[in-house]
C-alpha cells in the first residue's frame, strides 16, 4: 500500500532537458519531486524540478549523490551512463527504471535492430556498413537508394546520409565517419509511433500517433492517427511485444513506419517518454510523464485514454545561428481556444533546435485534417525573430 507523506518520494533522472522538465510538471501533483542531473547550469528542468545537480551524465561520483538523495532514478537522455547507473544501483541499493541495460540497446542501432529481427519484429532489411566495400555491398543486396546510418549518436536525422548509388558509397561513408549500417530505403505511407508504457506487472499503450517528419525531424504529431483500426490494432500488438523485451518500468517512444503495403516495420524505440508522445499532456487522461513517474515509483498507472482528437507541433527555432532565444507572435497561440503552449525555458535557440512545442485539441466533430491545419497555423503564427529585427 502507498503512503504518501510530505515531502513526497524524490525521484532522480539523469539529464534535464524539455523531457526532465515536463517530467518535473507532471510528478508535482502526484507530491513527487524530482532532482535532475545535467552538465548545463539552470538546465529546462532545473527551473521546475526542486534541485539540479550540475554535472556530466557520466560523471559516477554525482550520480551516486543523486541516489544517495532520490527514492528513485530514471534517465531522460539516452547519453546516460549504463555502466555507471548499473555500479550506483549495485551499491546504494536505489531502484534504476528502466533497467540501464536498456541502453546498451539503444545506443547502437545496429544491435537494436538485430535484437528486434531476434524477437521477430518486422524491421526494415539492413546491413552492417563498415567501409566504402560493405556500403557497394549492400547496395547491391538491397539496391538503392539506402539510407546509411551511424550506429552510434545520431538524433534527429543527425547521422543519417540517403544514399542513391554505388557512386556516393565513398562519400557517404566518409560523411558519416564511423560504424555505421545501411537500410533499406522504406517506402512508407506514414510514420507511426506508440507510447507504450511497462508498470508493475501491467502494461498500456496510447492511441497510435501519426508522426509527420520534415528534413528527418519531427515537426507534427496527429492523435488518433489516420490510419484504420486494424492497422493500429497491430501497430499496438507490435509495441506490446517490444515492451516484452524491454527491461524495467517507465514510458517507452516506439517509432515505426507503415509501408504502403500496409505492413509494418518498427524503426526505433527510445526507454524513455518521447517527443511524438508530447500531445498526450492534454490529450490523453494520464499523459506519457505522469505515466512514466508512476512507473518507475511502481505505483499503477493511469488512463491512457484520448479526451479528444488533438495535434502538437513542435517550435523549432528557425535561426540560422545560435542566438538569445526569443519567440515573437505567442498571443496568437495564448489566444487561441483548446491551444497550449508549451515553452522549454532553453536560453539559446540554434538553427532546428526544439524550443517548445503547441498543442491543441480538436472538437469531437473536428476531422484530424482540420486540426493538424488548425496546429499548423499556430505554429506558423510564431517566430524566432524578435519584434525589433523585423
Ligand atoms: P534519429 O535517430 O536521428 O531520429 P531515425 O533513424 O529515427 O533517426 O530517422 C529519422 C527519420 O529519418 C525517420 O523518422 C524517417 O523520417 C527517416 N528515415 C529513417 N530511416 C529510414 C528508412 N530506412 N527509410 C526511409 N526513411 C527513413
Amino acid at each position: 500500500m502507498t503512503t504518501l507523506r510530505t515531502p513526497g518520494p524524490t525521484l532522480g533522472v539523469v539529464g534535464g532537458g524539455q523531457l526532465g522538465r515536463m517530467l518535473a510538471e507532471a510528478a508535482a501533483p502526484l507530491g513527487v519531486e524530482l532532482i535532475v542531473l545535467d552538465p548545463t547550469p539552470e538546465c529546462p528542468a532545473s527551473l521546475v524540478a526542486r534541485d539540479q545537480i550540475v554535472a556530466d551524465f557520466d560523471e559516477e561520483t554525482a550520480i551516486h549523490e543523486l541516489a544517495e538523495r532520490a527514492d528513485a532514478l530514471t534517465f531522460e537522455i539516452e547519453l546516460a551512463d549504463q555502466d555507471a547507473l548499473d555500479r550506483v544501483e549495485a551499491e546504494t541499493g536505489v531502484p534504476i527504471h528502466p533497467k540501464p541495460a536498456t541502453l546498451e540497446l539503444i545506443h547502437d542501432k545496429l544491435v537494436q535492430k538485430r535484437e528486434l529481427r531476434a524477437a521477430e519484429i518486422p524491421v526494415p532489411e539492413f546491413r552492417r556498413v563498415d567501409d566504402a566495400d560493405d556500403l557497394r555491398a549492400a547496395i547491391d543486396d538491397l539496391g538503392a537508394p539506402l539510407m546509411l546510418k551511424a550506429r552510434t549518436g545520431g538524433y534527429d536525422g543527425r547521422g543519417n546520409v540517403p544514399v542513391a548509388s554505388t557512386d556516393e558509397a565513398d562519400e557517404a561513408v566518409e560523411a558519416v565517419a564511423g560504424p555505421a549500417m545501411a537500410e533499406e530505403f522504406v517506402d512508407y505511407a506514414r510514420e507511426l509511433s506508440v507510447i507504450a508504457v511497462k508498470g508493475d506487472g501491467e502494461t498500456a499503450t496510447f492511441p497510435v500517433t501519426e508522426t509527420i517528419h520534415r528534413e528527418e525531424i519531427l515537426r507534427e504529431s496527429v492523435a488518433p492517427a489516420r490510419a484504420d483500426d486494424e492497422l493500429q490494432e497491430r501497430a499496438h500488438e507490435a509495441a506490446l511485444v517490444v515492451l516484452e523485451s524491454m527491461e524495467g518500468r517507465g514510458t517507452y517512444g516506439i517509432e515505426m513506419f507503415e509501408t504502403t503495403d500496409g505492413e509494418i516495420l518498427l524503426n526505433e524505440i527510445a526507454p524513455r517518454p518521447h517527443n511524438s508522445g508530447h500531445w498526450t499532456i492534454e490529450g490523453a487522461v494520464a499523459s506519457q510523464f505522469e505515466q512514466h513517474v508512476r512507473a518507475v515509483l511502481g505505483w499503477p498507472l493511469g488512463a491512457t485514454d484520448l479526451r479528444g482528437p488533438t495535434v502538437s507541433a513542435n517550435l523549432l527555432a528557425d535561426v540560422d545561428e545560435p542566438a538569445p532565444a526569443a519567440l515573437s507572435g505567442v498571443d496568437r497561440i495564448l489566444s487561441e481556444p483548446r491551444g497550449h503552449l508549451h515553452w522549454y525555458g532553453k536560453s539559446e535557440a540554434r538553427p532546428l533546435r526544439k524550443m517548445g512545442h503547441v498543442t491543441v485539441c480538436g472538437a469531437t466533430d473536428e476531422s484530424s485534417d482540420e486540426l493538424l491545419d488548425r496546429g499548423r497555423k499556430l505554429r506558423d503564427a510564431v517566430s524566432f525573430a524578435t519584434d525589433d529585427q523585423r
